[in-house]
């Protein structure tokens, strides 16, 4: 773990690190404040509760709890971005696999603030071990929690399927920070959190 976190701040990533959800949630409440905040799909921050704490003096925008039309577009275009990582490799590279690509959009362009709620599980060896989890771990077991009708639904296995509920058509490999994102964080959360 030690060596990841490491590589992670080579990588331009700052990482803070928390031993529950709960100091975690505490640490993202007290500390973004009067500002526009979108939210990935991300089953860790569903188990944070940030949506309503942060909305107490923010302007919060996450399909998860309003699907309206635009509302990606509004996550997307916050000043603030929270989402989760499919997987971290040893290298210090962050991971996701989208099937809209706004979680990536959001990941990578200008924003002042972009911060991964991470559990430790999500943490892998050398990359082709954080690939392998994204696409045959956390893909399958978002398809069943997100009810979508693909085969991996079924048996927990990914079957690189054509099907129209599809929720890998785009992944996003962050070597290290993008030049004009003010700063990217790392909350890493010494638990089991999401898939
Ligand atoms: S079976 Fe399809 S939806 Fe499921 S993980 Fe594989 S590519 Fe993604």
């Amino acid at each position: 773990m030690e060596k990841i976190i490491g590589n992670l701040r080579k990588n331009g990533f700052a990482v803070t690190e928390f031993d529950t959800a709960e100091a975690a949630a505490d640490y993202l409440a007290g500390s973004i404040h009067g500002k526009t905040v979108g939210m990935g799909g991300s089953a860790t921050l569903g188990a944070l509760g940030v949506y309503d704490r942060l909305k107490a003096d923010n302007t919060v925008y996450w399909h998860a709890v309003d699907n309206g039309p635009d509302v990606c577009d509004r996550e997307v275009n916050a000043q603030v971005f929270l989402t989760s990582a499919n997987a971290v490799s040893e290298e210090g590279y962050i991971l996701n696999i989208d099937g809209r690509g706004n979680r990536l959009a959001a990941s990578a362009m200008r924003k002042e603030r972009v911060i991964f709620v991470i559990g430790e599980n999500k943490f892998c060896g050398p990359f082709p071990q954080a690939l392998e989890r994204a696409r045959n771990v956390a893909g399958p077991l978002n398809a069943k929690r997100l009810h979508k009708n693909t085969p991996c639904a079924v048996d927990g296995v990914c079957h690189d399927c054509h099907s129209p509920d599809r929720i890998c058509n785009a992944l996003l490999v962050l070597w290290g920070k993008p030049m004009w994102c003010g700063s990217m964080e790392v909350v890493l959360i010494h638990q089991d959190l999401g898939f």
